[in-house]
Parts: structure tokens; sequence; C-alpha cells
């Protein structure tokens, strides 16, 4: 039978006679009022039922959750807080919810960590449906953009045999049976015998197949699964998480700087121009929780507010090098959130530095360039000082990293040394060195977290809420 969305009723310019509206009960009140979800949009409907007219049996399944269908006439509300309300004719539970056994109280507001555990039900409550919109367009924006501009999408594998890449955060994919696998002379698993007949592991990064095509495409991304077995349990680090990677032929690491910027911009302008309900939601639910902490550590501004700053201003570019004298420079400040402030040139930075350097010093969103090579990856375009690569890091308040780009090392025998300094078997990489054989030229790209963009468009602090079933260590439940 057809139904009507909420979204489209609220939306009516006009009372409308036999509505049916599927969802799920939100609230009852006093008999009378239902408000109804069905997940189009964070707004309920009310729907007032006659309570004289239906049986008392029917009211008191009209619990939290229970799924129903509802007919009536479209009305516009005598009460408060809404245009329009549904007069119901015709009522039917098509699924009754336990009251006392359904998990989420919303009255109790329950904490994200305990709805971390229900992920299978959190989406039931009007700050996931927000989140799992947002992420929805977000993703959408991602292909509009690329779309729009002439790159090609390219899918690449998620089950890879090189592990130049993976540094010991790779997961291994394996069909040898866990029990008595066959062995090697030395008595290690021989994966000749495996079914790829070598080793295999799931994807880290699309990177360097993606460049592969790039240069031939000229301007491409990928935007898939990525894994990594980060042992570590961070508010920023998944195991299993999505990754945007843009790779352009003929482009240097400042057009690469231009085009993420250009494309973080587009994306954040896409959602608060098509999820305005929901993003406003989200800002008063972080306002209500700013109001719950200690002065020092409120942000001072809203969730609408930090994204149009974004929009409005430049991101700062400023060299590591530069960004190391600040650090240095700095004194650890007295709530100690960010007390590990002394470096030295050549360190990697910790997520406090990185936050220090977007929250407290330039106070915006900051691309840093220029990294010493010792902690960059082996692929990044070496400087004529022979210590620096071209690489780049886009840090955001609140998370730190959310990009990592770079000019790629465009020229063959520059590459194969520094192959061969880090120890990596040059035939694990033959076909990656081919693109520098035949008709090499600068390119760049760059990788974003999917979910460390919709960490940062909906205001949440932990990685876990906004992907729909977070794989952490220990933690693969569903
Ligand atoms: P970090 O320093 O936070 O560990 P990284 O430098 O290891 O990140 P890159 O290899 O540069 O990450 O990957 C590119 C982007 O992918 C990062 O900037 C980040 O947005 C995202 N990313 C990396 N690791 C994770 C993860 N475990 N979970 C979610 N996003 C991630
Ligand atoms: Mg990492
Ligand atoms: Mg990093
Ligand atoms: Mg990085």
């Amino acid at each position: 039978m057809k139904h009507t969305k909420v979204k489209d009723l609220l939306n009516s310019t006009k009372p409308v006679d036999d509505v049916t509206v599927k969802g799920w009960v939100r609230t009852f009140r006093n008999n009378q009022f239902l408000a109804i979800n069905d997940g189009s949009v964070i707004h309920n409907i009310q729907a007032v039922v006659d309570f004289e007219n239906t049986p008392a049996e029917t009211l008191k399944r009209l619990t939290p959750s229970a799924a129903v269908s509802i007919k009536g006439n479209l009305v516009e509300s005598q009460g408060a807080g809404q245009k329009f309300e549904i007069q119901v004719k015709e009522l039917e539970v098509l699924g009754d919810s336990d009251a006392e056994e359904y998990p989420i109280q919303l009255k109790n507001r329950p904490s994200l960590e305990f709805l971390r555990e229900k992920a299978h039900l959190r989406v039931r409550t009007n700050a996931f449906g927000a989140i799992m919109r947002v992420r929805s367009v977000l993703s959408f924006a991602v292909h509009q953009y690329f779309q729009e501009n002439g790159f090609v999408y390219v899918n690449t594998p998620i089950i890879t045999g090189s592990d130049a890449e993976g540094a010991g955060e790779m997961f291994r994919v394996t069909s040898l049976p866990a029990q008595n696998p066959p062995v090697t002379q030395e008595g290690t698993v021989n994966y000749e015998e495996d079914f790829f007949g070598k080793e295999t592991n799931l994807t880290v990064s699309g990177q360097l197949e993606a460049e592969t095509y790039a240069m031939a495409l000229g301007q491409v991304y990928t935007f898939g699964p990525t894994f990594r077995a980060e042992n570590s349990n961070t508010s920023r680090h998944l195991a299993e998480f999505w990754m945007i990677e843009p790779e352009v032929a003929f482009n240097d690491l400042d057009a690469n700087m231009d085009l993420a910027e250009d494309f973080i911009k587009y994306v954040i302008k896409y959602v608060m121009e098509r999820c305005a309900d929901d993003l406003e939601f989200l800002d008063k639910r972080l306002a209500d929780e700013e109001k719950q902490k200690p002065q020092a550590e409120r942000s001072g501004m809203g969730l609408l507010e930090k994204l149009q700053f974004v929009l409005e201003n430049n991101f700062k570019r400023v060299s590591y090098t530069e960004a190391i004298d600040i650090l240095k420079s700095s004194k650890p400040n007295k709530n100690k959130k960010f007390q590990y402030l002394i470096e030295e040139w050549g360190a990697d930075l910790q997520s406090e530095h990185e936050r220090f350097l977007v929250e407290k010093h330039f106070k915006s969103p900051v691309i840093l360039f220029d990294y010493p090579a010792k902690i960059k990856a082996f692929y990044m375009r070496l400087n004529d000082d022979g210590k620096t690569v071209r690489a780049m890091d886009i840090l955001f308040p609140g998370i730190g990293e959310i990009v990592g780009g770079s000019q790629r090392e465009e020229r063959l025998d520059v590459l194969q040394q520094k192959i061969a300094e880090l120890g990596i078997d040059e035939k694990e990489l033959w076909w990656y060195l081919d693109t520098r054989r035949f008709g090499t030229a600068v390119h760049s790209g760059f990788g974003l977290g999917f979910e460390r963009l919709v960490l940062f468009v909906t205001g949440m602090t932990n990685i876990r809420d906004v992907i729909p079933f977070p794989r952490t260590p220990q933690n693969a439940e569903f």
C-alpha cells in the first residue's frame, strides 16, 4: 500500500485528506498524542488518536519503537511546535515493541558509550538518525565534486598482494586452514600454497594503484573501505574506515593543497544546504553538551559557526619547520590538555601537537607541509634540501590530521634509491616503478579519512559514533 514520508507531510503547503504513514512510535502522551518517526527527517509527525473509539488493547501497544501504520487526514495543528498533524482514522500496530525490554529508554538520555554497545538500535535515536543522514549526503557530495570536476572513479583492490605501505598495520587475508596449514621446509606457513600463491592483505590505502591510473586518465579518485590493524584505542582511529583518495597527473604540492581545500569546502557547503534540519539538531545537541563542561574546556564556537568559519577562511599554510619552532617556544598550558609541546626537528607530531597548532595557535584549519623525509612514506617527492619531502597534512580542530597527502617522487633513480635504503624489495613494486619508467610526470594526491570528515561536520568527538558498525580492537560483535 502506498504511504507518504513524514518529511513530505511536514513540508506540505496545505491540508491533505487520507494520507497513510508508516513508521515507528517515538512517544505516546495522554493516550492521545502519538509521535511517529520514519527516518526520512529528524522531526516526528504528531498523530492525534481518537482514544474514545480506539480499543484500550491497541492503545497499550503504542510503546516506544513499535511499528505502526496510520491512516488519517493531514490537518493544521492547534498545538504549538508543529504546523501539521494527522487526525487518525485508522491505526494498526504492525510490530510490537516490549516497553520493559526495549533497551533504549530515551527519557534517561542514554550515553554514547552505552549506545555503542547497541550499534544496531542506536540509529533509532535522533542523534544517530541525523548523523547517518548527514553521512549519506556527504558521501554523495564526494562523488558529486569529483564527477563535476572531470575525475574518473577508480575501484582499487581490497585484497592486495603488496605490503610496501603496511608497516605492520595490515590484516592478512588467507584461505589456508587454521589447523595444520602447509609449511615450508623452514617450518613457517607456506603462502605459496595459499589461494593467490603469495601472502595477501586487506588494503591500507589505494594510492599506489590509483597513481598508476592517474598516469593514464589524468585525474582519478577512489572512495572505498580501508583497513588498518591499529592497535591503539583512540577517538580518531578505526580498523575499518572509508578513505577518499584523489590522484592528479601534472599537479604539484601547491595544486594538491588547493584541491584538498576546495574539495573540503565544497562538501561542507553541500551538506549545509541539504541537511539544515539535521545540522541544526546536532548544533543544539552540542551546545547542550558544552554547557555541562567547565568554562575552560568549552570550545566557544557552535557547530554551524565552525562549519561557516571553514567555508569563509583560507586554511593556514605552514611549513613543518615553522610549526616545530612554534611548538618549541610555546608553554604547556594550565589545563594540561596540550602539555607535550617540546619537540625536536624530525619528530612526528602527536595529535596533541596538531590540535595545539589548530585550536590554540592559529585558531584555524592548518595545512602543514614539507615534513622530514624520515617520518614520511617512501614515495614522497624529495626536496632539494635532501631532508624534507613535499608532504602535507591538513589539521582540523577537535581531530588533528584529517588529510595526508603529497607530491609523489616522479624520478625513477631517486625512488629506487629510497626503496633500497628502506630495505623494501624492488621486485614487490615492479608494477609501481613502471609508471616512472614509461612517461613519468609530476603528480600528487591525498587521502582523506571519510569518518574524520563526518566527525567534523557532525560535531561528534569519537569516530566510533559516525560509522554504523565501528571496528576497533576487541570489537566486532555484529
Ligand atoms: P594518523 O596519524 O591519524 O594515524 P595516518 O597519518 O596514519 O593517520 P594516512 O596514512 O596519512 O593516515 O591516511 C590518510 C588519512 O586517512 C588520514 O589523514 C586520516 O584522515 C585517515 N585515516 C588514517 N588512519 C585512519 C584510521 N585508522 N581510522 C580512520 N581514519 C584514518
Ligand atoms: Mg596512522
Ligand atoms: Mg599521521
Ligand atoms: Mg598521514
